[in-house]
């Protein structure tokens, strides 16, 4: 047993290094430090809690340490980079169902008094902390589904559906109303249980209006909803170290959301709001008329227009990371630098399925931080560049996001690699990217398709090099 005092000073150093994590990994070159910081910070808060707070059911309490982490270490180990999504929407839910679980024992735990104000604020912490909790808890297994592919990545749109929502909003502010007031008289549970199954209905059809090209921005958003569940129920626990957690991951998560939006140029609110996102595949718009020809390109053209370039730029998307190119895209990066070409890598701020997604495989393949641009530090440097690399990359290199206003992708920032004299895009097929969208990047003039794997074609222009 520790002090209580330990106990305080713990949970400070905890909430210190928390901060610090953040911080660290808010850039790829202290990401790992960061990462470190808060494994020592949840190690401490594990240890304070459970040697300074909890005083018996060890055993118990060992047990399902023990099941928890053993679950958490087999999925880590097996779960793929692209799978990653589904894996942290996974986990979101299980923060939802603990808060849950925790305001219902909490509640009908009868060692727990309260009188006057302090009850009302109580009854009220231990409300909102099973209302978040549920949504977040429902919205994240329909999110688990949609990003596995379980369930359908097209929005359902119910008529009506946001005065269905304000609707099921009303009820929960209502039952809450009446919760308090039975609560005091000893009673609360009816509405308690109603307004979880109204949070329950309201997180599943709240994501499933959400289409598969917006997922990502949910899940995020679903990431903050668990802080905020988290932050309640410290609330009501009154445990200072839960609320700090809560709120850090809540307003990182709220910050992440917003980020992500802005990168896509949608609406915070409109995402929330749904009906956007085909999930993938051929639109409408994907078959419109194309002006210019299709030219293709072979492997050894390739290495020859690369070999012979001054300034090269490649431009990584999400099939790079399907075919794990990186390892190629390195080797290939390190022959042309000995050859005194100027490689550098351009990094659009939404490529692939979720923020980080190509630097995490680059510094994975272990190329330099230092050749690698986001898209504002480079996106006027195209016109001195001589070859464009675009691996496994669509919407983030799509012009018809400048050109044309009734794109689903008009506004959204874009790399604008056809500025520069010749661009090679490496892809299996015509096939759209995630919106949906034709690209007329593909039929410009200086414009060469080299298709295939990209895994395949690339070890080809090693071999060429
Ligand atoms: P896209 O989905 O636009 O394009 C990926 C391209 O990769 C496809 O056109 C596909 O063409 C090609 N491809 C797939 N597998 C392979 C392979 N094995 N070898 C070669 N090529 C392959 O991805 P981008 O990265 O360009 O854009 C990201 C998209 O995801 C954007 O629409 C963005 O808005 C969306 N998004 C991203 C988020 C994020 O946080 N990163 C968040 C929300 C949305 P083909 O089938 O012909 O091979």
């Amino acid at each position: 047993m520790i002090s209580s005092g330990i106990v305080t000073v713990s949970y400070i150093a905890a909430t210190i290094l928390f901060i610090l994590a953040l911080g660290g990994l808010s850039n790829q070159e202290t990401a790992r430090r960061g990462n470190w910081y808060g494994i020592v910070g949840m190690a401490i808060a594990l240890f304070a809690t459970i040697f300074g707070v909890v005083t018996q059911h060890y055993v118990i309490l060992f047990v399902a340490l023990l099941v928890g982490g053993s679950v958490g270490i087999v999925l880590a180990r097996r779960v793929q980079m692209t799978q990653m999504p589904e894996l942290v929407a996974i986990l979101h839910s299980l923060v939802g169902l603990a808060a849950v679980t925790v305001g219902f024992a909490n509640f009908m735990d009868s060692s727990v008094h309260f009188a006057g104000v302090e009850r009302t604020i109580h009854d009220i912490e231990t409300y909102l902390g099973i209302l978040i909790g549920a949504v977040t808890f429902s919205g994240s297994i329909i999110a688990f589904g949609k990003l596995s592919g379980r369930i359908g990545g097209k929005p359902m749109l119910l008529p009506a559906r946001h005065f269905m929502n304000l609707g099921l909003l009303l009820a929960a502010i209502w039952f809450g109303r009446e919760f308090v007031i039975q609560s005091a008289a000893g009673g609360g549970m009816m509405p308690l249980v109603i307004m979880t199954v109204i949070a329950l209905l309201f997180g599943i059809h709240m994501v499933m209006a959400i289409g598969g090209a917006d997922m990502p921005v949910v899940v995020s958003m679903l990431n903050s909803y668990s802080g905020w569940a988290a932050s309640a129920t410290g609330f009501m626990l009154s445990n200072d170290l839960l609320i700090v957690t809560g709120a850090l991951v809540g307003s990182s998560g709220a910050i992440l959301s917003y980020i992500m939006c802005r990168a896509m140029n949608r609406k915070f609110i409109n995402v929330i709001a749904g009906g956007f996102g085909t999930g993938g595949g051929s639109s409408s718009a994907g078959e419109a008329e194309q002006e210019g020809e299709i030219v293709a390109i072979d492997a050894q053209e390739t290495a020859a227009l690369l070999e012979n370039a001054k300034e090269v730029m490649i431009i990584p998307g999400y099939g790079m990371a399907v075919a794990q190119a990186q390892h190629t895209v390195y080797e290939i990066t390190k022959v042309l630098r000995s050859k005194g070409v100027n490689v550098r890598f351009g990094i659009h701020p939404v490529a692939g399925r979720m923020p980080g997604h190509m630097n995490v495989l680059l510094a994975e393949a272990r190329v330099p931080y230092d050749i690698v641009y986001e898209m504002d530090e480079i996106n006027d440097d195209f016109p001195n560049v001589d070859v464009s690399v675009v691996i496994g990359a669509n919407d983030i290199v799509n012009p018809s996001a400048q050109e044309v206003p009734d794109s689903p992708i008009a506004g959204m920032p874009v790399l604008e690699c056809w500025k520069g004299e010749t661009t090679i895009v490496l892809k299996r097929s015509m096939a759209t990217g995630y919106a949906g969208v034709q690209n007329p990047l593909f039929y410009k003039e200086n414009t060469r398709m080299l298709f295939g794997d990209a895994k395949e074609t690339l070890d080809q222009v090693l071999k060429a090099l």
